[in-house]
């Protein structure tokens, strides 16, 4: 079995759905609301667990009543949250308006996931006896480099979602095996739209880039190799909230069973396109059986 450790962020999402969302200083009377298990860390740890991962997660909820939720939540998934500590304060949390478009306005406060700020030896042992480490953007950075450095150092393979996206320090990009940005966040991060050209300047900095390109699939390059076009699945989308994480999730389950990146690739697409035909993000993310029956 994969061992995977997940450094990052558990949110509670609450998302209102409403016709239209209210200009400013302007009330609205919605017409939904829901609470829904997020965060980009722990929707790729459920995702992992589902894929068939031993993961383990490492953050920090609030001492609320969400946090007691997102850690049974990933309970229930078969994560172990034995490193996600408690915090004084509130869980981190994602406040979402849905309009009738289908467009977003979010706003993330972070509550406990700022506060790991670093990591302790419990932390760092459980990354050194991993077989990969998944990374993201919404935990202070200076956990995330030291995540990084800790994996690095004992040969730990490290991948990381460069979301939300951000200037990364060159401590960050000097410990990154494997670099998976969506569309836009390559673009930001390397300066060119067009994903070819973003993918080598991106190979500057890491020594392999998978560039998730929705439903056109997914773009693999690695230094000294042409970059090859992986197509998605064609499905019938109900809702793609999660598919970036599912497919990160699934991907490092199927590199660390040492399958080959294209065996690994088809693995991770299956799963992002299961999770595409359902509604929600860590609700709609497949099992093992599922996406094995679906890969080809
Ligand atoms: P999100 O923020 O919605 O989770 P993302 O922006 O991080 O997603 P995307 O590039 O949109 O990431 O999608 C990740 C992967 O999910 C794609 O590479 C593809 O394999 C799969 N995927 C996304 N949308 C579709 C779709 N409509 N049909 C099939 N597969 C899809």
């Amino acid at each position: 079995m994969t061992r995977i450790a997940v450094l990052g962020s558990t949110n509670m999402d609450l998302v209102a759905y409403t016709a239209r969302a209210p200009e400013r200083g302007e009330t609205v009377t919605g017409r939904e609301f829901r609470t829904i298990p997020g965060g980009k860390g722990a929707n790729q740890a459920v995702a992992a667990a589902r894929a068939g991962g031993e993961v383990a997660m490492i953050g920090a909820v609030g001492d609320d009543a969400y946090g007691a939720q997102l850690r049974d939540g990933l309970e229930h998934a078969g994560v172990d949250t034995d490193l996600l500590h408690t915090a004084e304060g509130p869980s981190g949390t994602a406040h979402i308006v849905v309009d009738d478009s289908g467009a977003n306005a979010i706003v993330v406060i972070p509550g406990a996931n700022g506060v790991v700020t670093a990591l302790g030896p419990g932390e760092i042992a459980a990354i050194a006896a991993a077989d990969l480490l998944l990374m993201q953007l919404e935990l202070p950075l200076s956990a995330v480099v030291e995540g990084a450095r800790a994996a690095r150092a004992q040969g730990v393979r490290t991948i990381l979602t460069p979301s939300p996206v951000q200037p990364l320090p060159d401590e960050l990009w000097d410990h990154i095996d494997l670099l998976i940005p969506n569309e836009h966040e390559a673009a930001e991060l390397s300066g060119q739209a067009e994903p070819h050209a973003a993918a080598q300047i991106l190979l500057r900095q890491v020594p392999e880039v998978i560039i998730t390109l929705g439903a056109k699939g997914s773009l693999y390059a690695a230094r000294g190799g042409e970059p090859v076009l992986f197509a998605a699945p064609e499905v019938q989308a109900v809702d793609t909230t999660g598919a970036g994480d599912t497919f990160v999730g699934a991907l490092a389950v199927a590199l660390g069973e040492g399958r080959p990146v294209a065996k690994a690739l088809a693995f991770a697409s299956s799963a992002a396109a299961l999770c595409v035909q359902k509604p929600g993000a860590s609700t709609s993310m497949p099992y093992r059986s599922e996406i094995e029956a679906d890969a080809v």
